[in-house]
């Protein structure tokens, strides 16, 4: 039987710290799918549909590596694809109390399915979306933090928001 697991986030962009995460967790199943999801209480930078373009440019070294897309309850999605592993990154303690919570309530919700956690790389660990796009919004240095791929993507659309609001 194949063994796959599911990465999901909002992955608003793509950073190195979760492509730290597919390299590492790749490794460990047959198939990995990453799926973008809606997330409601967060206010989107990128679209579905350009958050699955970037991860699918950022992962071209992963071959076993499946990104997709969903919106809707984490378990049913899970067990449409027949996976029962979720795995999610951790960075600090602020991250915990989240995913307690949520690996909890899925499992309340789905017995069946495990919430598995691997921690961040030490070069990795502070950096998050939200954080990307602060820097990049006010001119700082994004190099490193993101793929390359994804680098000027994330610049161009600061610089046409950026027009915007001046209009
Ligand atoms: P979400 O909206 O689900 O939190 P994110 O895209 O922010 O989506 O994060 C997706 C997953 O990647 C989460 O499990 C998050 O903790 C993890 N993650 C984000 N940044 C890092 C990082 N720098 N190192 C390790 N894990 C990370």
């Amino acid at each position: 039987m194949k063994r796959s697991a599911i990465c999901p986030g909002s992955f608003d962009p793509v950073t190195n710290g979760h492509i730290d995460i597919f390299e590492r967790a790749s490794k460990m199943f047959d198939e990995l799918i990453v799926a973008v999801f809606h997330n409601p209480n967060k206010k989107p930078l990128f679209s579905m549909e350009e958050r699955v373009r970037l991860l699918s440019d950022a992962t071209q070294h992963l071959p076993n590596i499946r990104i997709d897309c969903f919106s809707g309850l984490l378990n049913q999605y899970a067990r449409q694809q027949e996976t029962y592993i979720i795995v999610r990154g951790l960075r600090a303690l602020s991250d915990f109390e989240y995913e307690f919570q949520r690996a909890l309530l899925i499992k309340k919700v789905d017995p069946l399915i495990e919430t598995v956690f691997m921690m961040t790389s030490n070069e990795y660990s502070f950096i998050s979306s939200t954080g990307i796009k602060e820097l990049a919004k006010f001119g700082g240095n994004i190099k490193g933090l993101v793929p390359d791929c994804v680098e000027n993507v994330i610049l161009e659309r600061m610089r046409y928001l950026d027009q915007q609001t001046e209009c």
